[in-house]
């Protein structure tokens, strides 16, 4: 079935007016100032957007499909996310990971979660490995994971973490050269998702191994960089070509008193910097949230990651940080579609790209729409399409 939807401030992501978008067959086919009713034919379906603004839908490049944590006993063990835990937050396009724990978490049960949401009407992507070197994989090696199953795009590694492996420049440097090689042969992204950790040498093990090596910053991707101690040695990896990517924050963490600026902040200081078209921002949807005694030995308290943090963090650079409604989109629609390599159709609201559509309020910017691939998943705030157990 067509899709009209009309009158509508389109941010593509950047601000093209009031605009009308005709989508079909799952992509966007037209956008125009204005395209009447009346020359369609078929089955089609109008939603009225006016006083609304229309935006992509959000990349997500970091969640949690199948739960994460557990690190504070099998009791915390979090559980799956559910297809209106993206639809509803605005999320159409998302890559699953996994974290610490590897021992009852596997990437068969990621690629399986993966699939699933693609069957319920959503784009995923997956990449292989854990925080663990050597990473665990589907084929027994990183390189044929990537090039040759569909949905993954890269693997990832931890540095710097109590939680996480032991690293030497040297096995670093061999999982890049895996990771760029399948990236070649694949055509795929190839990235290096890198969970930076709080622990004392920071990234200095990424930027070591680009100085000794020629391997190139763009297949790091460090996440959780919107911190103080990571901060500095991330923005050198984004002037070297790495994506950097931070972790949506909520006002309840802000307020916590945790050692973080919130993604608004980072997305005005990336601007400042020079550094915008390589900074990216995500959720940790489904990832805990350990709350660590003073010493980090053990945890105190534990909380749930979830993607409607992406939305907070748009509101809070519109209101807050006096950003543009488009300066908060790109890093979470536009340039998260470049760092998994799917810039040709995923990212942006153009003729030919895949009709992946956002309504947001005009006031509060409140989520009203999700379109995925041409199919209204939510309408008036309601989700219409649910996932197969909800
Ligand atoms: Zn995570």
């Amino acid at each position: 079935m067509q899709l009209l939807i009309k009158n509508g401030s389109v941010y593509a992501p950047q601000c093209l007016g009031s605009k009308d978008l005709l989508c079909a067959g799952g992509k966007i086919i037209a956008i125009e100032d204005t395209i009447n009713e009346s020359a369609l034919v078929g089955e089609y379906q109008v939603i009225d957007a006016k006083g609304a603004n229309v935006v992509p839908g959000f990349v997500d490049t970091h969640q949690h499909f199948i739960g994460g944590g557990g690190e504070g006993g099998y009791a915390t063990r979090t559980p799956e996310l559910k297809l209106t835990d993206q639809t509803l937050n605005g999320v159409t396009t998302a890559l699953g990971l996994l974290g610490t724990d590897d021992l009852s978490r596997h990437v068969e049960s990621l690629f399986a979660k993966t699939m699933g949401f693609r069957d319920e009407g959503i784009s995923t992507y997956m990449i292989t490995g854990s925080y663990f070197l050597p990473s665990p994989t589907i084929t027994g090696s990183v390189m044929r994971d990537i090039a040759f199953i569909d949905p993954v795009v890269g693997v990832k590694l931890a540095v710097s973490d109590h939680r996480g492996p032991y690293i030497t420049h040297q096995g670093l440097a061999e999982l890049v050269a895996q990771v760029r090689n399948a990236a070649l042969v694949s055509g795929k992204a190839g990235i290096i998702t890198v969970h930076s950790g709080a622990g004392k040498k920071g990234l200095t093990q990424l930027l070591d191994v680009l100085d000794e090596t020629d391997y190139q910053a763009e297949r790091f991707v460090p996440t959780h960089i919107n911190r103080e101690d990571v901060w500095e040695q991330a923005v050198e990896l984004a002037k070297r070509g790495a994506t950097i990517d931070g972790t949506a924050v909520s006002q309840e963490m802000l307020d916590s008193g945790r050692k973080a600026m919130s993604c608004a902040e980072a997305t005005k200081l990336s601007i400042e910097l020079g550094i915008k078209d390589n900074f990216t921002f995500s959720s940790d949807a489904g990832g805990s949230l350990p709350k660590w005694n003073e010493d980090r030995t053990h945890i105190v308290g534990m909380g749930v990651g979830t993607p409607s943090s992406l939305l907070e963090e748009i509101r809070r650079g519109v209101n807050q940080f006096a950003l543009s409604l488009s300066d908060m989109l790109v890093p979470i629609t536009k340039n998260a579609a470049k760092q998994l390599g799917l810039s040709a159709f995923k990212g942006e609201l153009a003729v030919g790209y895949d009709a992946d559509i956002l309504l947001l309020s005009d006031d509060e910017l409140a989520l009203t729409h999700t379109v995925a691939k041409g199919q209204v998943m939510v309408c008036d705030g309601e989700a219409v399409v649910k996932g197969t157990f909800e």
